[in-house]
């Protein structure tokens, strides 16, 4: 049996993360989170069942994404030729990086006496996207909150995530 993550998570409901995904691709508002019943019951169920669903939400009908633009401008990766498949999976693919990284969080939280440290790697640890950056932090530094991280990342196609590390293993690289 395969372990879901819940589509709850704590502070960020289902909803909730719905409707964040409506204001990050410029949707209109209610576009996902009307159809919230509708896309839970295929929302663990990978793309190939979520994206079709996704178009549906959107009457498979074109609408303007600005910072999807700038991401095709600048040759970003693409999942589908068709580019309103390719829009809809995105959102896919970033409701699914966002939650694991928020159920990841809340996983890290409770550990932070053993693992006081959080190392964000990826295109958010840099100012200047490269893909390679790392970043440790306290894990109760404010950063965590105040930028960009995996749990809150606005980034089309980022891959960033964050580890947890004891004092040894930030001490021995
Ligand atoms: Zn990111």
């Amino acid at each position: 049996m395969r372990l879901d993550i819940p589509l709850d998570l704590p502070g960020h409901s289902f909803i909730d993360q719905l409707q964040w995904l409506e204001t990050w691709a410029c949707l209109p508002k209610g576009a996902l989170s009307n159809s919230a019943d509708t896309l839970a019951a295929v929302a663990n169920e990978g793309a190939v069942k979520m994206v079709p669903v996704l178009l549906d939400c959107m009457n498979c009908q074109a609408w303007s994404w600005p910072a999807y633009d700038a991401h095709i401008e600048a040759d970003g990766f693409t999942y589908s030729d068709d580019p309103l498949t390719d829009m809809a999976e995105q959102i896919y693919q970033k409701y699914r990086a966002n939650k694991m990284a928020i159920h990841r969080k809340s996983q890290m939280e409770p550990l932070k006496h053993l693992r006081p440290y959080w190392e964000l790697c990826g295109r958010c640890a840099s100012s200047t996207g490269d893909e390679d950056a790392t970043l440790i932090l306290d894990a109760d530094d404010p950063f965590w909150t105040t930028h960009r991280v995996p749990w809150r990342c606005e980034q089309i196609d980022c891959r960033c995530y964050v580890n947890s590390l004891s004092e040894y293993e930030r001490n021995n690289p």
